[in-house]
């Protein structure tokens, strides 16, 4: 086994401090590093030594032979058993669910994200199939500890055998039901999954309290009942591995992968790299970056994608469009120099909101277009002869209404992952091609 690098930052927040030393023995489940500010506690994944602690991560060699057993967190009330355990947001946003959980809902809702809306990825779904009742036990203790008085799984309805496992789970369960979603991105953003449950509207500043609701992501919810149920602390990962892989590229699911495990190692489990590839993207398609064979997965990491090679540009002028839901201008950039593109133009989708300079943006009503001819006459004016665009599916559908005509040449940000995968392309809502029918940049 390799040695585990543990992130000090897996989580929203400050870094946590460490509380141990070179040398230090540890055990699976030991703590190893606490937080400074809004942030979760952080786990051994392993028996083992510390070899090093860096200032952004504690490197950890592990023993050649490990038990499953582990260290387990001082019992409490069920709030504090989350709270010590550090589980976060594991769907990718990192928020400590144990502060979250602390809002008092006086009979609002959990509303369950099972929208795995990120192309690709699949182990949540995969939980549902396998084990739901452990997700179910988690949503009974988070509408325990919220005073919530009715619960809601958000899921796609395309996933048939999870939600017909949900159904026959939840036939006795009257305060907990099923709403099912159209398979459109992005329906797992947390506003989106309100709106589509409760029918509100919320702003890009308000959080889904206002609404009178928790949302919790399907592993995070497991992730509860393990903390409150086997007082087992939160420091392994469920995930995806998928693409250009050898012996094709279905998804592999990988449950309780310690966190620390190295990017490198989870594709050698999955078979190794098929020959020449494009990037690897730690997250998915949309929200996912770069990210190399040694970096380490965290509590957040969702999923690992080998993509084929980049199409060449050959120094063509390029526009980006940039969306909320997708990836940043920065990531944006990083694919146009992959492409072997010159951004000449960049245009922002005008419901992404940047709620304070520098923050993230948000969009103000995710997945419901509000037009974008008017971006595509800027790429024009400014000579562009490709844009890259990072939006939704619905967004996607208009830019393709206007682009094509005026000789923009179109390629969506995730389009190397959607052709390693064989998924269609992002482009018409309602008659998307198939990978295979759509000439690169049409
Ligand atoms: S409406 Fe615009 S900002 Fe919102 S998800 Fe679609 S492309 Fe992104």
């Amino acid at each position: 086994m390799a040695n585990l690098q543990i992130l000090l930052r897996q989580h929203v927040g400050a870094p946590c401090a460490p509380v141990v030393k070179a040398g230090d023995r540890v055990e699976k489940g030991t703590l190893i590093a606490t937080p400074t500010g809004l942030g979760a506690n952080i786990f051994s994944s392993a028996y083992g030594v510390v070899e090093d602690v860096l200032e952004d991560r504690i490197i950890i060699k592990p023993d050649e032979e490990q038990k499953d057993e582990y260290v387990k967190i001082p019992e409490g009330s069920k709030l504090d058993m989350v709270k010590a355990a550090g589980v976060v947001g594991m769907g990718g946003a990192g928020f400590p669910t144990g502060v979250k959980l602390g809002t008092d809902l006086q009979g609002g809702y959990i509303l369950v994200n099972a929208a795995e809306c990120e192309p690709g990825l699949r182990h949540n779904i995969q939980q549902l199939e396998d084990d739901c009742a452990k997700v179910i036990r988690g949503v009974k203790h988070c509408m325990e500890i919220s005073n919530a008085s009715k619960a809601i799984f958000a899921i796609k309805k395309k996933n048939e055998k999870a939600v017909k496992a949900l159904r026959e789970a939840l036939k006795d369960e009257e305060a907990i039901t099923i709403h099912l979603l159209p398979d459109i991105y992005p329906m797992g953003e947390e506003r989106a999954v309100v709106r589509e449950c409760l029918g509100i509207e919320l702003n890009t500043t308000q959080l889904p309290s206002a609404a009178n609701a928790i949302v919790c992501n399907v592993e995070t919810l497991a992730r509860v009942a393990e903390a409150i149920e086997e007082r087992k602390p939160c420091f392994s990962k469920n995930l995806t591995v998928i693409g250009k892989i050898n012996g094709g590229n279905e998804p592999h699911v990988f449950m309780d992968v310690p966190v620390g495990t190295s990017v490198g190692e989870m594709i050698e489990r999955a078979g190794g790299i098929d020959g020449v590839y494009g990037e690897i993207i730690m997250g998915g398609p949309f929200t996912g970056h770069a990210t190399t064979e040694d970096a380490p997965i965290t509590k957040t990491t969702g999923g690992i994608i080998v993509t084929i090679d980049f199409p060449d540009l050959h120094g063509a002028s390029v526009g980006l469009l940039v969306c909320a839901c997708g990836g940043s201008e920065e990531r944006m950039r990083d694919i146009c120099q992959k492409m072997n593109g010159v951004v000449k133009s960049v245009a922002r989708c005008k419901q992404a909101i940047e709620n304070k300079p520098g923050a993230p943006l948000k969009c103000e009503r995710p997945g419901n277009c509000p037009g974008q001819a008017k971006n595509n006459i800027q790429f024009k004016k400014d000579g562009c002869e490709y844009i890259i665009i990072g939006n939704c599916s619905d967004c996607s559908n208009t830019v393709m209404g206007s682009a094509p005509k005026m000789g923009l040449k179109v390629f969506h940000q995730t389009d190397h992952v959607m052709r390693t995968i064989g998924h269609p392309l992002y482009r018409y809502l309602r008659v998307s091609k198939q990978v295979e029918q759509l000439p690169e940049g049409k």
